[in-house]
């Protein structure tokens, strides 16, 4: 089996990825940074999502599997100080992998250029450039709203718990094949109006914002930001390529759900 190590960068990082690549190889492991089997990933959840972007283009190759070095993650999920027995559990063990939902990013430009195409661990967020983002937003197809506001995210069900949640999103369970349409600040009032919940698509909808105001947009997706010009449309829906986790021992989901937001102590 190949394996890769990516780092957050920080001493204690670093020093713990030298461990697990130096204990892995001991085991006979081979280290394959470009074709890796498995990616562990030192640090936090950011560089679990910075490892994710790295292996985009082989997800259905490479499973994830995430240590913190600093407070609990929700993809990094083991501590420093299980190290080894996550080192033999990987060489020793046949792991079973849990398989999430992504979201799919598609962006058609006026010019008739190429259409940007992306894959989201957490959320996409679009927001204008400059002043108020106006857009229309269609669902499968059909119009839904004017949105007029700061901006609007949709995120994943595993990053239902990023983004998503500090906007007032639903967490939702990452079994649930779906995507969630949360607002950023809209502008309520006797003359506009926009749903203002959040809303959840099954994997056979689609939504789509096209702009009225200004063709220029910050797109971000997860830890990424890009600015994209003359922009026509933007559609989301469930990818058909989903990522892949190495699960060890169980962790479940509402488990870490609590164990991030409520306590990690029981009680
Ligand atoms: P960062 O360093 O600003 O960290 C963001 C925080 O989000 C970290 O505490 C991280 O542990 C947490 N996080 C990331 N993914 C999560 C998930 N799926 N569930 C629960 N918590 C999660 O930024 P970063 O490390 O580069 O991560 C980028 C992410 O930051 C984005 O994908 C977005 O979800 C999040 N973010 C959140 C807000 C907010 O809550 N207001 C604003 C911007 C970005």
């Amino acid at each position: 089996m190949k394996f890769a190590v990516t780092s957050k960068g920080d001493q204690k990082s670093n020093i713990l990825s030298h461990k697990i690549r130096t204990y892995l190889q001991d085991f006979e492991l081979e280290y394959d940074e470009d074709q890796p089997d498995i990616v562990v990933s030192v640090g936090g959840d950011g560089t679990l999502l910075y490892a994710f972007h790295r292996y985009r283009s082989r997800l259905d190759k490479t499973a994830f599997v995430g240590i913190h070095t600093g407070h609990l993650g929700f993809y990094a999920d083991w501590v420093p100080e299980e190290i080894e027995k996550l080192v033999i559990a990987i060489a020793k063990t046949p792991y079973q992998t849990i398989e999430y939902p992504l979201l799919e990013v598609m962006i058609r430009y006026h010019h008739g250029g190429k259409e940007a195409w992306m894959l989201a661990l957490n959320e996409a967020t679009v927001k204008s450039v400059e002043g108020t983002m106006v857009m229309d937003v269609d669902i499968r197809g059909e119009h839904f709203e004017r949105f007029r506001g700061d901006g609007l995210c949709v995120s994943t069900p595993s990053g239902s718990t990023a983004y998503n949640k500090a906007l007032g999103g639903a967490i939702l369970h990452p079994s649930i094949p779906a995507i969630q349409l949360a607002e950023m600040a809209s502008i309520n009032n006797k003359v506009f109006r926009t749903i203002g919940s959040p809303l959840i698509l099954p994997s056979h909808h689609t939504c789509t914002l096209k702009p009225v105001s200004g063709p220029d947009f910050l797109v971000t997706v997860d830890h990424l930001t890009q600015l994209h010009k003359d922009v026509k449309a933007i559609q989301f829906r469930v990818a058909t390529e989903r990522v892949r986790f190495a699960r060890f021992r169980p962790f479940p989901f509402w488990k870490r759900v609590h164990d991030s937001f409520i306590s990690d102590e029981r009680g």
